[in-house]
Formats: structure tokens, C-alpha cells, sequence
């Protein structure tokens, strides 16, 4: 039997900001109360692996309230002593008690949010006051110590600011107050579901390669997710994780406040009874993970778009995120809608390790330099004889594999 390793665990959908684009806007379910958790534990707990981690999501978690999490916590490590709490939150309660929790209950496992656009999160409306609060907050996290991740998003219209979030984190992380940042495409979900993709997957991809040029030039003590899982993937270091695991399903679940069990917090964003794997106390978690629609999930594993399974960069990519290849329309065993991101930035990033562009980033993360040329050119090599194929733009090995890059120019997506 799997386990479950990862919990979204999503306790209301009420929040303090009223962003435009949020994808899990509020339904009307009630809060949960202590004793509503006592109860979700007790219902997940045989199917929990031993160190599975809850991601408290939302809505706006803080909402709760910090002695909420101080109990459940309590309760949850009593029953299950490796349980580990993680939080993602708009940060605009942080205060003094909060401060205590992150250190006794998230052990610094936060993540929050932030547009350097400053157009569509809102308080009452009021962009400016979300803004206000945020720094405000935000100065408050860093001086108490604590390294958050804070999550961009970014529209065709937004991304050049991507380079003003890395300036930020740089600047800041040269003072010593360090973040990681991460730099995700806004995607169609919740108040903005119909409204098809916000930026192209040839812009996305083409920032996240000038990010991974000056990240692997500056060598910053910050960490730019994708780019940092994506280089971890590449050299070995990263197994299956999301969004690049094809066995997603059964490993993590989505947990609504009704207690409805989806896939994960992304498949939930849908409320798509087609991607409903059941309720968690009207059905059992057993009955839910091994529903019609869990069963479908888990073949994506095997169910391969035909050009993912020709393709040089399947290894690391595994195929991309079948969520996100719903979203746009292609299903569950549909192509991966950013594909083309991801094809470019794999290419960047063997690329760089084999002409010894990334030697200083690989020292940074502990790797042997000429060991990992080897592998990465090794890799390749053998895909290509092999047959796998670049599909856009094959890895320019200068030096290294000299006649690799005229082996197997650019075919079509299929
Ligand atoms: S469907 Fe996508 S977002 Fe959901 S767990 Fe799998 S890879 Fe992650
Ligand atoms: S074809 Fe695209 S989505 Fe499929 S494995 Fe390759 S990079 Fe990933």
C-alpha cells in the first residue's frame, strides 16, 4: 500500500485579501475547529506515511488562529511523532505569536506570496493597503530570522519584473536577509478559470533561462524554484517531485475544508467531480484512494504522451503535470502545456554543466564538477543512441562531445 507523504491540507477558503486571480476564492464551508482536525487526523492516520508533511493552505490559513495550530500539532506528533507542519500564507497576520509557532510548530517550513506588479492582490480592494501590509510583514519575517519562500506569478505582461523579484532577493540576501523566491506562470483556475493561458510557454521558458544565467553567475545563497529543483533533478540529486513526478497519485492528496480528497491542492483548485477522488469521512480514505477517478490518476504514470516517451529530457521531467495538461484542455494523459519551458530550460541547464558554465553552482550544492560533466554528457549520449530526440533546440556541448550537437537538430512537437 502506498503511503501518503504530502497533505494540502486547506482548513478554510475565508482570507483577509480578495486577490483577483485567486485560484481557491471562498465556498462557504465553515472553519474547521480543533476537534474538526482531531477527527481528519484520525481518519488519514493509517494511510500516512511516518514522516508525511501537512501543507497548511487555503484561503488564508492564519485565520485559524495560532493555538489552532499549536494543538493540532500537538495532537498530530503525539499520534504520529514525524509529522511535520508546513505553511503557505499571505503573512499579512504575522506577529509576535506567530513568530513563536514558526519556531515550535513549522520548524521555518513557510511560504508566502507576492506580485511585484501590485495589481491584483487587494485588501477590501485596496491594492495599495495589501502592498502596505505585505512589506510591512515581510520586513518583520526577515528580521525575526526566518528564510520564507515567496511565490511570484507571472502573466506575459507581468514577467520582465521577474528580473526586479531576482534584484530584490539579491540585495536583500547581500544584507543577510536571505529568501528563496519562486517564479511560477499564472494559471486559469478559481476567479480566473476561463481565461485560458496567462503567458506563453516559449516567455516563461525564455525568463527562467535568463534567471538561470544570472543565478549560475551570481551563485547567491537564494534558491529560484523552478530553476534550483530542475538543476537537482538534472545532476541526480531530486527524485519524483512535483510538478515533475508521472507517480504522483496516492503519494499526496488535496484535503478541502468539506473534506473532499482530490489528487492534490491543484487538481482541488478544479472542483471537477470527474477528478473527485470522494470525502474523506462520507467514504473512508481507502474508498477514496483507490476511486475511479484515483485509478485513472495513477495510469498517467504509464500513459505517456507518445513524445514525452521519445524525449531526451524525459528523466528528469517525467512528463510534466498531468493537472496542468487538464487545464488546458489536453487530459489527464495529455501533453503538458508548458512542455516547451520545460524542454529549453532542461537543454540550458546540461548545457551549462557540460561547458563548465554551472562548475561554481555544482561546487555550491557539494557535487564533484568533472563527475557530474560525465554523467550529464554520459546521459545524453546514451538517450541519443538510443533514440530519444531533442524536440526543440538540442544542448550545445562546445568542447566537451564535439560532434553531439549536429547528431539531432530540432523536430516539431507532436
Ligand atoms: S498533478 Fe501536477 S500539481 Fe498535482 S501533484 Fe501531480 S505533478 Fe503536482
Ligand atoms: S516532451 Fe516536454 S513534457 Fe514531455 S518529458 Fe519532454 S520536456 Fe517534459
Amino acid at each position: 500500500m502506498r503511503t501518503i507523504s504530502t497533505v494540502i491540507i486547506k482548513p478554510t477558503k475565508g482570507c483577509n485579501a480578495d486577490c483577483s486571480y485567486c485560484c481557491a476564492p471562498p465556498d462557504g464551508a465553515k472553519k474547521w475547529s480543533i476537534a474538526d482536525f482531531r477527527r481528519v487526523f484520525d481518519a488519514l492516520e493509517s494511510r500516512l506515511h511516518p514522516n508525511a508533511t501537512l501543507i497548511w493552505h487555503g484561503g488564508e490559513p492564519m485565520l485559524l488562529g495560532a493555538a489552532f495550530y499549536k494543538e493540532a500539532h500537538t495532537y498530530a506528533t503525539s499520534r504520529h511523532p514525524g509529522v511535520r507542519f508546513s505553511m503557505q500564507s499571505n503573512m499579512l497576520a504575522y506577529n509576535d505569536r506567530w513568530n513563536e509557532l514558526f519556531k515550535e510548530v513549522f520548524n521555518g517550513s513557510v511560504s508566502t506570496s507576492w506580485d511585484p506588479d501590485e495589481l491584483c492582490r487587494s485588501v477590501n480592494g485596496r491594492t495599495d493597503v495589501y502592498g502596505r501590509v505585505y512589506r510591512d510583514k515581510m520586513k518583520k519575517i526577515l528580521s525575526d530570522g526566518w528564510r520564507p519562500k515567496v511565490i511570484s506569478t507571472f502573466t506575459e505582461d507581468t514577467i520582465h519584473l521577474a528580473h526586479n523579484v531576482y534584484d530584490q532577493a539579491l540585495t536583500e540576501s547581500r544584507l543577510g536577509r536571505v529568501y528563496d523566491i519562486r517564479i511560477n506562470y499564472r494559471y486559469p483556475a478559481g476567479r480566473v478559470s476561463l481565461t485560458g493561458p496567462a503567458i506563453e510557454p516559449s516567455t516563461y521558458g525564455r525568463m527562467l533561462i535568463e534567471l538561470y544565467d544570472r543565478w549560475i553567475s551570481d551563485t547567491p545563497d537564494f534558491l529560484i524554484t523552478p530553476l534550483d529543483q530542475m538543476f537537482l533533478k538534472v545532476t541526480g540529486r531530486e527524485m519524483a517531485r512535483c510538478p515533475w513526478a508521472k507517480g504522483c497519485t496516492g503519494s499526496i492528496i488535496g484535503l478541502e475544508p468539506n473534506y473532499d480528497i482530490y489528487n492534490c491542492g491543484e487538481f482541488a483548485d478544479l472542483a471537477d467531480p470527474e477528478f473527485r477522488f470522494g470525502n474523506l469521512f462520507d467514504d473512508g480514505i481507502e474508498a477514496c484512494m483507490t476511486s475511479t477517478a484515483a485509478r485513472k490518476l495513477t495510469l498517467r504514470r504509464i500513459r505517456q504522451p507518445k513524445s514525452c516517451q521519445s524525449c531526451i529530457h524525459f528523466t528528469e521531467c517525467e512528463g510534466g503535470c498531468m493537472r496542468d495538461a487538464v487545464i488546458f484542455d489536453r487530459g489527464i494523459y495529455g501533453k503538458f502545456f508548458y512542455c516547451e519551458s520545460w524542454q529549453d530550460v532542461f537543454s540550458r541547464i546540461k548545457e551549462s554543466i557540460i561547458t563548465g558554465e554551472a562548475d561554481t553552482a555544482l561546487k555550491k550544492f557539494g557535487h564533484d564538477v568533472d563527475e557530474m560533466k560525465d554523467i550529464v554528457g554520459n546521459h545524453l549520449r546514451s538517450g541519443l543512441a538510443s533514440g530519444l530526440t531533442h524536440m526543440r533546440r538540442p544542448v550545445l556541448t562546445s568542447g566537451y562531445i564535439p560532434s553531439f550537437a549536429t547528431l539531432h537538430g530540432p523536430v516539431d512537437l507532436v
